[in-house]
């Protein structure tokens, strides 16, 4: 009997735990799945066997399904973060036995994760939060994913993740990310990250089109030929093929009749709140986040339109569709502004890993979450090798912007990122991920800032002191009687 034991369990078979499943049995794993309601199942079991008889066992029964997998056990949980994970935990735990393991592959909050860790870990169990990127496509043919909490559990299943995750050439995305919380953690970051991308990629298609008055053919081929160099990603080319889909319900194509308002699951807004709470500035990622919100006041925007019209802002502001724009010169600028500002989108979701890493004690490599970053998921891209190349060189580094290879590439394309800037502002097209991309730059860099007249107005009102620049300690001055 003990031969037709499967070696792993998954249980939830929405998209994402239907498609890992079949990955996971194609790599030659026999895998039990269960999913709460039962058609799931036996839709997952008819997949397996129309994709050539992959070995799949199907379970409608949770005691069964525990039952049928081999010792100490495995059991990836793919449900719907929050509540039904700890029911779907509740159901399969009462069957599962000190040393057998939970997986949760969700977009989890990272103390959820704890929480569970400590329940799991009173009643002998192991526990992971392993991030999983990359949608429908990546689970079925290779995620990224980012498991953390036991490193026992981690080793029982790591020639499975090994071989499940998408391999690049210095090898397969997933690594053991770090213990806690941490997993989930970093896929969240990760998608904060992904949040900044799509701003960033979204206002470098805005400027071209309104600006250089691109058409969606012409947008196609520039974004195709961008993925071709530095910019190389899978959103750059998800987005030149977008521009390609012509509209089933009538003229031109499909992008132009998607209404403008975007929605959102919480993992953007989760990343800024912890920015804000570790003091770290991430205004790229914050900038997105409030593009989405923003977006969601469409009826309060047309109105807003109405009324600036009415008060003649066309007069001050006018879009500059004019011949003076030369468009091959625009191209070439919105690219360099793109890649500027999703280094620096970049450096603040590191530096977030990183406070997060210190005050939890997690030792986080920054160089090796780029790495497992650089296929399977939704940030993959070219210069993800670069920043893991980055972190190689200097584990401690500050910030990737003073990473030599990456201050000189910022200094190459600072002359056309703030042109892009300047004329966007001009023209009242607003610019948010690459403005707040540029001000992070600019103050990040700057020796001295104006922080020394919000000292003193800080020390003026609220006699909270300073220090000075000559001499140490912290003064106060009665500002109002010697004025
Ligand atoms: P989902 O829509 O988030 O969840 C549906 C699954 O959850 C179904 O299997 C459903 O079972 C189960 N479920 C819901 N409430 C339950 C409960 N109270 N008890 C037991 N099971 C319950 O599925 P998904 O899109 O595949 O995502 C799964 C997880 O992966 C989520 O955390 C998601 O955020 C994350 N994720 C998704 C993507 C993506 O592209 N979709 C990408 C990365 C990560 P029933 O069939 O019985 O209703």
């Amino acid at each position: 009997e003990a031969a037709a034991l499967s070696r792993i369990g998954l249980a939830g078979l929405a998209v994402m735990g239907q498609n890992l499943a079949l990955n996971i049995a194609e790599k030659g794993f026999p895998i039990s799945v269960y999913n709460r309601t039962a058609s799931k199942v036996d839709e997952t079991v008819g997949r397996a066997t129309f994709e050539g008889g992959l070995p799949l066992n199907g379970h409608h029964s949770p005691r069964e399904f525990v039952l049928s997998i081999q010792r100490p056990r495995s059991i990836i949980i793919l449900v719907k973060a929050g509540a039904p994970v700890d029911q779907t935990i509740s159901t399969l735990s009462q069957f599962m036995e000190p040393g057998d393991a939970i997986i949760d592959g969700g977009n989890e909050w990272y103390e959820n994760t704890e929480r569970r860790i400590r329940e799991a870990s009173a009643r002998g169990l192991l526990y992971l939060g392993m991030g999983v990127s990359g949608g429908e496509d990546g689970a079925r043919h290779g995620p990224s994913l980012m498991p953390g909490g036991s490193f026992q559990a981690y080793g029982n299943i790591e020639e499975i993740v090994t071989r499940v995750a998408a391999q690049v050439d210095d090898g397969p995305c997933v690594t053991y990310v770090g213990e806690g919380g941490s997993g989930n953690f970093v896929k969240m970051v990760h998608n904060g990250i992904e949040y900044g991308d799509m701003q960033l990629i979204s206002e470098a298609y805005d400027v071209l089109k309104v600006i250089g008055g691109l058409s969606n053919v012409e947008l196609a081929e520039i974004f195709a030929e961008w993925n071709r160099g530095e910019l190389e990603s899978f959103l750059i080319e998800i987005t030149a093929d977008i521009f390609k889909v012509k509209d089933e319900h009538g003229e031109g194509e499909l992008v132009d009749k998607i209404l403008d308002r975007t929605g959102m699951k919480g993992t953007g807004k989760w990343t800024v709140q912890q920015a804000a709470e570790l003091s770290i500035a991430a205004p790229t990622i914050a900038a997105s986040l409030d593009c989405r919100y923003l977006s969601g006041l469409k009826e309060e925007r047309e109105s807003a339109a109405r009324v600036l019209d009415e008060a003649g802002i066309n007069g001050d502001v006018s879009v500059k569709r004019s011949r003076s724009i030369e468009k091959k010169g625009l191209v070439d600028d919105v690219r360099q502004a793109l890649y500027a500002s999703k280094i620096c989108s970049y450096a603040q979701g590191m530096n977030l890993l990183r406070a997060k890493s210190e005050e939890k004690a997690w030792n986080l490599n920054l160089g090796e979450l780029a790495r497992i970053w650089k296929g399977g998921c939704i940030i993959r891209a070219r210069f993800l090798d670069r920043i893991k190349k980055a972190y190689e060189r200097n584990r401690g580094l500050a910030n990737l912007i003073v990473d030599p290879e990456f201050a000189r590439e910022m200094v190459q394309r600072q002359g056309a990122w703030r042109r892009v800037v300047g004329l966007a502002i001009e023209a009242g097209i607003s610019t948010p991920g690459m403005c707040a991309s540029l001000a992070y730059f600019d103050t990040y860099r700057r020796a001295r800032l104006p922080a020394n007249l919000v000292q003193a107005q800080r020390d003026l009102f609220g006699a909270h002191t300073y220090e000075r620049i000559d001499r140490p300690g912290s003064f106060h001055t009665e500002w109002t009687k010697l004025a």
